[in-house]
């Protein structure tokens, strides 16, 4: 039998098809056929693609990532005889692509019979659009990311916006993720903001499944937990280099993103990825999509979010030993290293009025059937008390 802290040395690049018993109880494996992450690496995918030569393949980018790396793809399978398409998607009246019915049916039109595999060019929504509309038409997709925003690679689920609601659906794992970190490295400063949000998140979101496991019995999973926390530590020792774009440490935070997505596989459920921050991020979201307003990227909410669920932890670790028990961090050291980062401290930096905030904080939790902090403060009856002191705080006298 395979050693299970095996995992915990391993590069995620080594991590597809491998699989191991582990103490938790469950057998993990990453089912995942191919993991190409690196410098340069762009260039092989002709190589990563070669089976998939007899058949047509759509290549799908919206209007950023087509400038970015949807041309450069296009050209590159060309060059070596692949028979390709490429669909660039828009959302028209709105100012980012998204992932709603709209968008699907396009995608599902352009989508022919003889279409063997879909090739996704973006980090996000294109992502989500990929995974499920090749899940729906039983083909492979294989995603080429272009910026170091969001962890979703490596989920086998699918966010969509039907019928102004935001609602996860049952998607597909890609055939492979390719990252390239000249191609990443070149993404807006407030993607990679946002990716190392998603990241830094994971502090709450591994604090609200250790509190579900002790409150709830859920199940935990100490390895995976482990395996995410250290590529977090890592991240944030690695901080300032990322952000003045050193390729080793931009590849780390890409690895790291990658690799909290195959952590969501190994375990079956999304807790080591996301948490009360990702349900503060969601609200927020669909808010604005319900205002018609562009939303803060995701991972920049989350970021927020994640200050937002650690006071929330402060203070009822202070009355409850159970919450103290499960080591949830410190907001003020999530605010240092998201100072250091030049990213948002308050709800007014990313546009969320306090108003708004105070809401969310007291119906976050009713976003997804999962506990959290937020649901353990409302089961003592002190939801509306403390989502008033956590908006004072955060947003101090402009409430
Ligand atoms: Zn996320
Ligand atoms: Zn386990």
């Amino acid at each position: 039998m395979n050693d299970p802290r095996k995992i915990l040395t391993m590069s995620v690049s080594e991590m597809p098809g491998y699989g191991f018993d582990c103490p938790c109880g469950k057998h993990h494996s990453i089912d995942l056929n191919r993991i190409v992450s690196g410098k340069g690496v762009l260039a092989q995918l002709p190589a990563e693609l070669e089976t998939f030569k007899e058949k047509k393949i759509l290549i799908v980018a919206d209007t950023n990532t087509v400038k970015i790396g949807g041309d450069k793809v296009k050209a590159l399978l060309d060059g070596e005889g692949f028979d390709t398409e490429l669909i660039v998607l828009d959302t028209p009246d709105y100012p980012i692509l998204l992932p709603d019915e709209k968008t699907v049916g396009t995608l599902l039109i352009h989508t022919s019979d003889d279409v063997g595999l879909l090739v996704g060019v973006g980090s996000g929504t294109i992502n989500d659009l990929c995974k499920f509309v090749s899940y729906k038409m039983k083909l492979p997709f294989v995603i080429v990311g272009t910026a170091p925003s969001m962890d979703g690679y490596a989920s086998f689920m699918a966010p969509l916006i039907v019928d102004r609601q935001k609602i996860t659906y049952p998607a597909q794992y890609p055939y492979a993720i390719v990252t390239d970190t000249d191609l990443i490295n070149t993404a807006p400063l407030i993607m990679k903001k946002a990716g190392y949000g998603d990241v830094i998140g994971k502090f709450t979101a591994l604090a609200d499944w250790r509190l579900a496991h002790k409150v709830k019995g859920d199940h935990y999973c100490d390895i995976t937990a482990e395996l995410v926390q250290n590529a977090v530590d890592e991240c944030v020792a690695n901080q300032d280099a990322y952000f003045r774009g050193e390729p080793e440490a931009v590849q780390k935070m890409n690895d790291t993103l990658i690799l909290t997505g195959v952590s969501i596989g190994l375990i079956g459920y999304t807790r080591p990825a996301s948490g009360s921050e990702h349900h503060l991020a969601h609200f927020w979201e669909l808010d604005g999509i319900a205002r018609g307003v562009e939303h803060p990227l995701h991972g920049n909410s989350v970021g927020l979010g994640s200050i937002a669920s650690a006071e929330v932890y402060k203070i009822m670790r202070k009355r409850f030993e159970v919450v103290d028990s499960v080591n949830p961090p410190d907001p003020d050291m999530l605010r240092d290293i998201y100072a250091r980062a030049g990213m948002a401290l308050t709800p007014m930096d990313l546009g969320i009025s306090p108003d708004l905030f105070n809401r969310s904080l007291n119906n976050g939790y009713r976003i997804r059937p999962r506990y959290t902090i937020f649901n353990f403060t409302k089961e003592q009856g002190m939801l509306p008390e403390i989502a008033d002191m956590v908006t004072e705080i955060m947003c101090g006298g402009s409430k």
